[in-house]
């Protein structure tokens, strides 16, 4: 099976969050399987540091817009791991930067960037070979399926071509001004409550759900969550609609990259048979945040945030101060909202000897922190997937969650420390507070803990199950339309 993936963001290339990792990780799962993988990528001023002067593949493609033409180049990224990568290059709508926007704001032409990346990807594929499906992620890639079913409907060899939208978080959908349809050259019948329009804008990521074959998100929980107007963001009843369609298959974690044995961002290597290079880890992690006089009896608590209310960021400023009494030390690691770096920041400089904060987008301390922390926090309001519970599962590091998505999935508190974390479900710093004082509490007795740890280092969190599932998916909408 040949299939297209079109994304914003790609490991290791161009990364903010948990669907870099997905798309980087997930083609290579399916290429291990025997499968034909593109995937395409925006060259953002970012990638072309990392990779400049690639082989070009195609010197120039038109893609036309109301009035004008952009010229896009397609660069050769490379096979890695079995899959093609394709760069496509305007300098004039990716040459910046950052990937969305500045602190400010998001750039005002998003719609045309991403609109293009999605045109692009299209008659790209007819020149590069028509895949058996696509596979496009979040907004930025959901108005694949919109012209595929609207501007290309009569095209020959596109008719039958389904697409999978993959939903990896909701609380994003690309809205943009009703002028949008013509500035992308649309029909203007599709500007309907029924299929883009939400709320007098163009939903980029309504249309994925109307017009995409199937709708994938990245854990069960999340899938039935979408579905309420509590995490529907507005878009519940869409999802509703298309329910039939919709399905969640829990991530896996890519294990190149993401292995305590063999990891090489980190101070020693270690597995569950022996435990002991966490220690050295512990003392290297503690070392970057300027701790080193922490003890072995001292809990050493991590965060990998990105800082949002989505992240639950004011639930861990609203439990500083309790927690600052605590036998432990924290270490932060994260950036986004302004006002949580901000408040983070003032409550590390209020508890100089127990908080630390480090306000960057650094992969390095990410994996120290998943290796020598023994505590992992992650509060969120709401996690359609959730990466990193899993990282930290992995590298023996208890996770200490929300009851909520992929969160709720993947983490199970039993009494006595007999399942893999601790949760809470109330939507409270004080319930938070509490699920973390049990963790605290557990941590002093050695014996469970490390059994604790054991038993989620040896969970299976490969990319195998999860690929075998998206290719039952795959399967199942090119027969729907054939
Ligand atoms: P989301 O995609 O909603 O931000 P996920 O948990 O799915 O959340 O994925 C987040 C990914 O981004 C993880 O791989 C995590 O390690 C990484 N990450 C988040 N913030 C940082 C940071 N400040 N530095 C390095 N990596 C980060």
């Amino acid at each position: 099976m040949h299939i297209v993936f079109a994304a914003s963001e790609c490991s290791p290339w161009a990364k903010s969050g948990g669907v870099a990792d997905v798309v980087s990780a997930l083609p290579r799962a399916l290429a291990k399987l025997g499968h034909r993988v593109s995937v395409f990528l925006p060259y953002y001023r970012q990638v072309a540091k990392a990779v400049p002067n690639p082989p070009v593949v195609l010197h120039s493609i038109t893609i036309p817009f109301p009035g004008y033409n952009r010229f896009v180049r397609i660069l050769d990224g490379g096979v890695k791991g079995g899959v093609q990568t394709y760069f496509i290059d305007c300098a004039e709508l990716f040459d910046r930067e950052n990937f969305y926007g500045t602190p400010s704001g998001d750039y005002p032409d998003n719609a045309e960037r991403f609109g293009l990346l999605c045109r692009s990807v299209i008659e790209v594929s007819k020149m590069l070979g028509v895949p058996d499906v696509f596979h496009v992620h979040n907004w930025q890639a959901a108005m694949l399926p919109v012209m595929l079913r609207s501007i290309y409907y009569f095209d020959p060899v596109l008719r039958n071509v389904p697409a999978v939208l993959t939903v990896h978080n909701a609380g994003y959908q690309g809205w943009f001004p009703s002028q949008t349809i013509e500035k992308l050259l649309l029909p203007w019948d599709l500007y309907t409550v029924e299929k883009l329009e939400h709320y007098d804008k163009v939903d980029f990521l309504k249309g994925g759900i109307v017009y995409a074959d199937a709708i994938t998100t990245v854990s069960r929980k999340y899938a039935e969550e979408l579905q309420t107007s509590e995490f529907g963001n507005g878009l519940e009843g869409v999802f509703r609609q298309r329910s039939g369609d919709l399905l969640g298959i829990t991530n896996g974690i890519d294990s190149d990259e993401w292995n305590p044995a063999t990891d090489s961002h980190i101070a020693a290597h270690y597995t569950a048979e022996n435990l002991s290079g966490k220690k050295e880890c512990r003392r290297d992690l503690l070392h970057a945040y300027g701790l080193e006089n922490v003890g072995d009896d001292t809990a050493v608590i991590g965060v990998v945030s990105r800082f949002a209310t989505q992240k639950g960021s004011d639930f861990i400023v609203e439990i500083m101060d309790r927690l600052a009494q605590e036998d432990m030390v924290l270490v932060i690691l994260g950036s986004g909202e302004e006002y949580y770096e901000r408040l983070l920041v003032e409550m590390a400089e209020r508890h100089p000897a127990k908080v630390r904060v480090k306000v960057k987008f650094d992969n390095v301390m990410a994996h120290k922190i998943e290796a020598g922390a023994d505590i992992f926090l992650m509060p969120s309001r709401y996690e359609p997937g959730g990466l990193n519970q899993l990282y930290s599962l992995k590298y023996g590091t208890i996770p200490v969650v929300r009851a909520t998505g992929g969160l709720d999935d993947t983490i199970e508190e039993q009494p006595n420390g007999g399942g893999n974390g601790f949760k809470f479900w109330g939507y409270s710093a004080g319930a938070f507070f509490d699920a973390l004082k049990r963790a605290l509490e557990t941590f002093r007795n050695k014996q469970e803990w490390t059994q604790m740890m054991r038993r989620g280092m040896a969970q299976d969190f490969s990319w195998d199950k999860p690929a075998s599932e998206y290719l039952r998916l795959y399967e199942r909408v090119i027969q729907n339309r054939s």
